[in-house]
C-alpha cells in the first residue's frame, strides 16, 4: 500500500486520491491478535502539507478474531475512518491529532498504520455474540452448544444477588 508523493512534493497544499485493495497479514506487522480474512481496502486523499504529507481516508475489511469466552474464531466487519501524517526524518512526537510514520524518500507504506488503526478499533475481549455463554470450567464443554452434567455454581451473577436481595427481604 505505497503511495508515491513525488507528484505533490513540490507543490504546497496539492493533493492526489489513493485506492488499494490487498491481502494483508495482520503477523508480519506485529499484530497477532487478529487476521484479515478479506483483503484490505482503503480511498482517501493525501495532502502535501509543509513538510509532510497528511493522508486521510477510509478503510474496510473483515477481520478473524478469537471469543474471549469460549475460544471459537469468528468473523467481524471493520472499518473506519484513519487521518495520518507522513513526514522525513525521524518521527517527531505527536504533537497533533493524527499518528505519525516516516516518509520513506518520496513514499509511504499505508500498510502499517492501517493494521495498527484496526487493532485499535478492536474489542479488548471479543464476543463470538453479546450472549455467549463460554465453556464449562469443569468439563471444557461449549455451552452454547449444550449442557453438560458438572454440578456448577454457574447462576448469572445478577441472580445470585437477586437471591440475596430476596432473602434479605425474607428476614426482614
Ligand atoms: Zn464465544
Ligand atoms: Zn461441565
Amino acid at each position: 500500500m505505497r503511495i508515491d508523493f513525488s507528484k505533490i512534493k513540490l507543490i504546497p497544499e496539492a493533493r492526489q486520491t489513493f485506492s488499494f485493495t490487498e491481502e494483508m497479514d495482520p503477523a508480519a506487522g506485529g499484530f497477532d491478535e487478529y487476521r484479515l480474512v478479506r483483503p484490505l481496502s482503503c480511498q482517501g486523499e493525501a495532502v502535501h502539507e509543509g513538510d509532510a504529507f497528511l493522508v486521510r481516508g477510509e478503510y474496510a475489511s473483515t477481520a478473524a478474531l478469537q471469543c474471549s469466552r469460549c475460544g471459537r474464531r469468528f468473523e467481524s466487519p471493520v472499518s473506519g475512518e484513519f487521518s495520518v501524517r507522513f513526514q522525513g526524518g525521524a518521527p517527531t512526537d505527536e504533537s497533533g491529532e493524527e499518528a505519525v510514520y516516516a516518509l520513506e524518500g518520496d513514499q509511504a507504506d499505508l500498510g502499517p498504520a492501517l493494521l495498527s488503526e484496526i487493532f485499535f478499533s478492536l474489542p479488548m475481549q471479543p464476543l463470538c455474540r453479546e450472549d455467549c455463554r463460554g465453556l464449562c470450567p469443569c468439563c471444557g464443554t461449549d455451552l452454547n452448544e449444550g449442557s453438560c452434567s458438572c454440578q456448577r455454581a454457574d447462576i448469572d451473577p445478577r441472580w445470585e444477588k437477586l437471591k440475596g436481595f430476596i432473602k434479605q427481604n425474607e428476614s426482614s
